[in-house]
C-alpha cells in the first residue's frame, strides 16, 4: 500500500471516529484516490463511488488487498444503489476538475454538481451521515479580492466557458448548506486551491501535469496568456490531511473553509522550475489564454489554521519532486517515453 509520506500532528479539536463505514464519490479520481488510501490507513471501510469519467480504477488498485475497500461503478446523477451500506461520513468529490473536462460536457458538469449533489444529500439524510463538499476557489471566479477570504463572494461571469463548472459549485455550497439546515445534517464545505501530485492524469490539461509531462517529453511548454496570472499551489497530502481534519473537526465550523497552499507563484516561474528541475531542453511557447482564466488566486488560510491547526508542510520544491518522480514512472510504463 502506498503510504503517506508526510507526518502531520493531530490536534485537541478532532474527533474521528474509529471504523467508520464511509462513501467517497469521485474516489477514483486524483485526489479521492489520496483520500481513500487515507481514510484505509485510518482504519475505516470505504466504498469508493465513481463513473470513471476522469477517474480510474488503476488510482485505487493498491488498495483492492483491503477487504475494507469496496469499488463502486457508480454515476451519482443516478438515484444511489439500494445494496449500499448505512454510511457515517459521506465525502463527494464526483465532479470533473479540469477546465478541459468539464467543459466537454457542460450540461452534464452542472447536473453532477446539483442532481448529483442531491442524490448524495438524500443518501446522507437516509443515513444521518455527516456530509463533505468538495467546493472550489472557482467560486470566486476573477477575484477582486486578494488573497481570498470565504466570506469574499466571488466575481463569476453565469454565461461563460467555465460557468457550469464555478455556478455548479456555487449552486453545490448553497444546496449542501440548506439542506444540511432543514434536515439537521453536519455539513462541511471546502473551497479548494489548485492542488497538484501523484495519480493526476497524464492527459489531464491542468497546469502542473500539462508542463511535466511535456518538460518530460521534450515538447514546448504551453503557456496560457503572458504567463503573469497567478495560481497558489497545494500537494496533495496536505490536501488530503485537511480534508480529515475539517470532516471531522468537533466544533466551530460554519460555513465553507479555504485549504491551499498560499505560496503564490506566476505561470512564467512554474515552468522554469519544472524545466529546471526535469532538466529539459523543452522551449516555451505561448497559446491564447482562455476565456475568463482568473488573474490571481491565492488562498487566505486564516480559518483553516485557527479552526482546524492546518496548515500547508509541503514546499512547491519537494510537492513538485515527488510528482515529477511519479510522471516518469508512469510514463515508462504506458509507453510515453522521456527524453530528458
Ligand atoms: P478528477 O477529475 O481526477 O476526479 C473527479 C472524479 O469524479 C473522477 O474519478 C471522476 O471519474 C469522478 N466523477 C465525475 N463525475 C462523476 C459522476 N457524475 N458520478 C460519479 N463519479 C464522477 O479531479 P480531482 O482533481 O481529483 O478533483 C476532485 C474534486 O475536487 C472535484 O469535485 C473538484 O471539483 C474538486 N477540486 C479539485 C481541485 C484540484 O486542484 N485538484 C481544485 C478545486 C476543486
Ligand atoms: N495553463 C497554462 N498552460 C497549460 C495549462 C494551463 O498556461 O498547459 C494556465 C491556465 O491558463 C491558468 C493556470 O495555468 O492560468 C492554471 O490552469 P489549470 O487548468 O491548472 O487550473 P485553473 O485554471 O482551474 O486554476
Amino acid at each position: 500500500m502506498v503510504k503517506n509520506t508526510h507526518f502531520y500532528n493531530r490536534h485537541e479539536n478532532y474527533a474521528e471516529p474509529s471504523a467508520a463505514i464511509v462513501a467517497v464519490a469521485g474516489g477514483a479520481g486524483f485526489l479521492g484516490s489520496h483520500l481513500c488510501t487515507q481514510l484505509i490507513e485510518n482504519g475505516h471501510t470505504v466504498f469508493c463511488i465513481d463513473n470513471f469519467h476522469t477517474g480510474r480504477p488503476d488510482n485505487v488498485e493498491h488498495l483492492n488487498s483491503s477487504d475494507r475497500f469496496v469499488l463502486v461503478h457508480h454515476d451519482i446523477n443516478d438515484p444511489m444503489p439500494t445494496e449500499m451500506p448505512k454510511f457515517d461520513q459521506i465525502y463527494n468529490l464526483a465532479c470533473p476538475a479540469s477546465p478541459v473536462h468539464y467543459q466537454y460536457d457542460r450540461v452534464k458538469t452542472a447536473l453532477t454538481c446539483s442532481h448529483g449533489t442531491l442524490n448524495l444529500l438524500q443518501k446522507a439524510a437516509a443515513d444521518r451521515a455527516r456530509f463533505f463538499q468538495a467546493s472550489t476557489s472557482e467560486i470566486y471566479g476573477d477575484p477582486e479580492v486578494h488573497p481570498q477570504t470565504e466570506n469574499y463572494r466571488g466575481n463569476v461571469n453565469t454565461v461563460g466557458p467555465r460557468s457550469c463548472y464555478d455556478e455548479g459549485k456555487r449552486f453545490a455550497e448553497t444546496l449542501v448548506t440548506d439542506f444540511g439546515a432543514q434536515h439537521g445534517l453536519t455539513t462541511r464545505i471546502v473551497r479548494i486551491f489548485n492542488t497538484y501530485g501523484p495519480r493526476m492524469h497524464p492527459d489531464d490539461g491542468r497546469v502542473v501535469s500539462n508542463f511535466i509531462v511535456q518538460a518530460l517529453l521534450g515538447e514546448d511548454i504551453t503557456i496560457y496568456g503572458s504567463g503573469e496570472q497567478t495560481r497558489s499551489f497545494c500537494f496533495v497530502d496536505d490536501l488530503v490531511e485537511g480534508f480529515v481534519r475539517l470532516m471531522n473537526a468537533d466544533s466551530g465550523i460554519d460555513g465553507p473553509v479555504n485549504i491551499g497552499n498560499p505560496n503564490e507563484t506566476t505561470v512564467n516561474q512554474l515552468a522554469e522550475q519544472i524545466l529546471e528541475m526535469v532538466g529539459s531542453k523543452s522551449k516555451i511557447v505561448h497559446h491564447p489564454l482562455p476565456v475568463d482564466d482568473p488573474r490571481r488566486r491565492k488562498p487566505d488560510i486564516s480559518n483553516a489554521l485557527a479552526r482546524l491547526n492546518w496548515s500547508p508542510q509541503v514546499s512547491l520544491h519537494d510537492g513538485l519532486a515527488e510528482t515529477i518522480a511519479y510522471f516518469i514512472e508512469e510514463m515508462s510504463t504506458s509507453g510515453r517515453r522521456s527524453s530528458a
